[in-house]
C-alpha cells in the first residue's frame, strides 16, 4: 500500500490570506458600495515593459519559422540568457561563469526544488518574520526548523551568534515582509558564520532591484567568502513584472562543496533529470530585461512603486510611527499604533477608513504588533490610503 508523506501533517494551516479574504467579504456584504484601498497585495500591478513584450513576440515568431525554431531548451538555461545574467552581475563587480547561472521558472519553484540537495536531517534556520514558503518547504521534507526571531531592537536584521543551530540559513534581503536590508558588514557576519560552521546560506534576492542606497549589497556574492557558502535565488517577478509570466534564476558557484560533494554538479544533475528547461519564448523575454533599453524601462515601473513607498513613509513619519523598509524595498513594516496587534489594526483600518494591509502575525509570532503595507498598488489609491491613515490617527490623537 502506498504510504503518503506524513510530514504534510506537520504543516500549520495558513489562515492569513484566508482570514483577510473572509473579513473583506463580510465588510463588502455589509457595505456593498464601499471602495477599498488594497495596500496588502504582494503582486505587481504594472505590465511588462515594451522591450520585454517585443522580445516575447519575437520569440513566438521564431518558433513559427523552421530556421529559427527551438525544440527542447538546455535544462539549465539558454546560453544567451545565462550569459546576459552573468554580464549583469559582472557590471556590479561580481564575476560569474555563465554556467553558474541556472534559469528557473521563478523563485518559489527554486526555493522548493533546491532542497533536494540537502539531507533531511539537516536543520533549517529561518529568520522571522519570514516569507512563509521557507518553513513549509522544509516541513514537507521532514526537516527540523529553528526560528530566529527578529525585532525592532535589531531593526529586523538579526546577526549570528554561536548558540545558533542550523545548516540551511535563509536570508532574504531586501526582506519580505519587513523591507529591511542587510548592510555589507551585517551580511559579511553571516557569510563568515556559514563558512565557519560549514552551513549553507540560501540567499533570496527577489527584491534586489528595489535597492537604491549604493552601499547596500544586491547579491550575496558581493561579499568575500560567499562562493564557498551560498546559493542565491532570484526572480524577475518583482524586478520586471514577471509574476504571471514566470522566470527567475539561481546562482550556484562552481566549487561549492559540502560533505565532500560538489553542489554545482549535483544541481546540474538535478535539473537535467527533473526539468526540460524553461520555454525559449520566456527566455527571449527575460534576456530583454538585461539589455540597456530593458533596464531603463523596468526602472520606470520600479520608480512608480518607489514613489508609493515615499507616500507611505511620509505618512508614517507624520504619525511618528516606527517603521522599517520602504526606501530600498517594496514593503513598509509599521509598528501598530497604540499597542494594537496586527489583526486589531487590520479590523480598525478596514472599518474606519477602508484601507487594507497585512497583519504582521501572518509572518511568524514575532510579527505580532506590526503591519505590512505593500507599494505595488496604484498611485492614486496609495495617496488616498496614506491620507486616510494620517487623518484617522491624527484625528484620534495617536
Ligand atoms: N521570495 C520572496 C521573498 C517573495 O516575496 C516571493 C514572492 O512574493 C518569492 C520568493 C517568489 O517569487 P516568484 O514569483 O519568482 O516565485
Amino acid at each position: 500500500m502506498l504510504k503518503p508523506n506524513k510530514c504534510y501533517g506537520n504543516l500549520q494551516d495558513s489562515y492569513l490570506f484566508y482570514n483577510i479574504a473572509q473579513k473583506i467579504q463580510a465588510y463588502l456584504e455589509a457595505h456593498p458600495d464601499a471602495k477599498l484601498y488594497r495596500m496588502g497585495i504582494g503582486d505587481v500591478s504594472l505590465p511588462l515593459c515594451d522591450a520585454v513584450v517585443k522580445a516575447l513576440h519575437q520569440g513566438v515568431a521564431d518558433q513559427g519559422v523552421k530556421e529559427r525554431f527551438h525544440g527542447y531548451m538546455p535544462e539549465c538555461g539558454a546560453p544567451f540568457l545565462r550569459e546576459a545574467i552573468a554580464a549583469h552581475y559582472q557590471k556590479r563587480g561580481v564575476p560569474l561563469d555563465a554556467d553558474e547561472v541556472f534559469v528557473s521558472s521563478g523563485a518559489s519553484d527554486e526555493l522548493g526544488d533546491i532542497l533536494d540537495l540537502f539531507d533531511r536531517s539537516s536543520t533549517a534556520l529561518v529568520m522571522e518574520p519570514a516569507y512563509p514558503a521557507y518553513v513549509d518547504a522544509n516541513l514537507m521534507a521532514g526537516r527540523k526548523i529553528v526560528r530566529l526571531a527578529a525585532g525592532e531592537e535589531n531593526g529586523f536584521l538579526p546577526q549570528p551568534d554561536d548558540r545558533l543551530e542550523g545548516d540551511i540559513l535563509y536570508i532574504c534581503s531586501p526582506n519580505n515582509p519587513t523591507g529591511a536590508v542587510f548592510s555589507k558588514e551585517q551580511l559579511q557576519a553571516w557569510v563568515d558564520y556559514a563558512n565557519e560552521k560549514e552551513a549553507l546560506i540560501l540567499f533570496d534576492a527577489a527584491y534586489e532591484a528595489f535597492i537604491e542606497d549604493p552601499d547596500l549589497p544586491h547579491s550575496i556574492f558581493e561579499l568575500e567568502g560567499a562562493r564557498t557558502c551560498a546559493i542565491e535565488i532570484c526572480s524577475l517577478s518583482k524586478t520586471a513584472g514577471f509574476t504571471g509570466t514566470r522566470l527567475g534564476y539561481t546562482i550556484l558557484p562552481k566549487g561549492l562543496q559540502r560533505g565532500g560533494m560538489d553542489l554545482h554538479a549535483m544541481w546540474v544533475r538535478n535539473r537535467t533529470t527533473k526539468t526540460n528547461g524553461v520555454s525559449y519564448i520566456l527566455q527571449k523575454g527575460g534576456a530583454a530585461v538585461f539589455t540597456e533599453e530593458g533596464q531603463r524601462q523596468i526602472r520606470q515601473n520600479l520608480q512608480i512603486y518607489k514613489n508609493n513607498a515615499k507616500v507611505f513613509m511620509r505618512a508614517a513619519n507624520e504619525l511618528g510611527l516606527w517603521y522599517c523598509g520602504g526606501k530600498n524595498a517594496p514593503y513598509i513594516w509599521l509598528k501598530c499604533p497604540g499597542g494594537m496587534t496586527g489583526w486589531q489594526l487590520f479590523d480598525y483600518l478596514l472599518e474606519e477608513v477602508q484601507v487594507i494591509g497585512t497583519p504582521g502575525e501572518g509572518f511568524g509570532a514575532c510579527g505580532k504588533g506590526f503591519f505590512r503595507f505593500s507599494t505595488f498598488g496604484n498611485p492614486q489609491d496609495t495617496e488616498e490610503a496614506a491620507r486616510r491613515l494620517v487623518w484617522l490617527f491624527k484625528g484620534k490623537g495617536y
